[in-house]
């Protein structure tokens, strides 16, 4: 068990059981993508641990580049205008996977899709290490999935509390 500020977390997924699905993600999307030079664009901060290890098990050309979405608050307080920031090479007619931590309820994505459907690409795909389903409330198809998980609030591998935990090795649960 370990603790974050006032909450405490227990052991859920192990190092090891993450390695084993990522390369089983990453050897699935090479299978996919054969004859393709995808672009790999890892949704920041949370997927650089995944983003890392995937490319070192994706044996073919690829590229990587990451993206931060971004939110303001407009002169409407329900005006919620996500931007992406970071992006500076052009997508147009490229094979881009977006690499996701966790999809929750599917709003980043949902606005991550949107932005990137304005640049003329020639496919989308998007895999995810962990998946809530239970939480899911849009209709967007993950097309790569690690591992589908309750609607319990993890830690670790590049997901945080409060900004800490994301350099744990493995995964932890809150405890409740
Ligand atoms: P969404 O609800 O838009 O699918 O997920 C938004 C973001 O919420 C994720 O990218 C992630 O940063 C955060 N998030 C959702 N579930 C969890 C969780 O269980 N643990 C952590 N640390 N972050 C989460």
């Amino acid at each position: 068990m370990i603790q974050i500020h006032d909450k405490y977390f227990v052991p859920f997924i192990t190092a090891e059981e993450i390695d084993a699905v990522i390369g089983r993600m990453a050897r699935q999307v090479q299978e996919d993508l054969k004859g393709e030079t995808p672009i790999f664009l890892g949704v920041l901060n949370g997927s650089f641990m995944v983003v890392s290890d995937f490319v070192k098990k994706y044996t073919h050309n690829c590229e990587i580049s990451f993206v931060k979405m971004s939110s303001y608050t407009g002169m409407s307080t329900t005006n919620d205008v996500k931007q992406l920031i970071g992006l500076n090479q052009s997508l147009e007619g490229r094979t881009v996977v977006v690499i996701e931590d966790i999809v929750d309820t599917g709003n980043t994505i949902e606005e991550l899709k949107k932005i990137l459907e304005g640049h003329n690409l020639k496919q989308l795909k998007i895999a995810t290490l962990f998946f809530k389903p239970e939480a899911y409330t849009k209709d967007i198809v993950l097309d790569y999935i690690g591992f589908e998980i309750p609607d319990k609030f993890i830690v670790g591998y590049g997901l945080d509390y409060d900004e800490l935990g994301r350099n744990l090795p493995e995964i932890y649960q809150l405890q409740q």
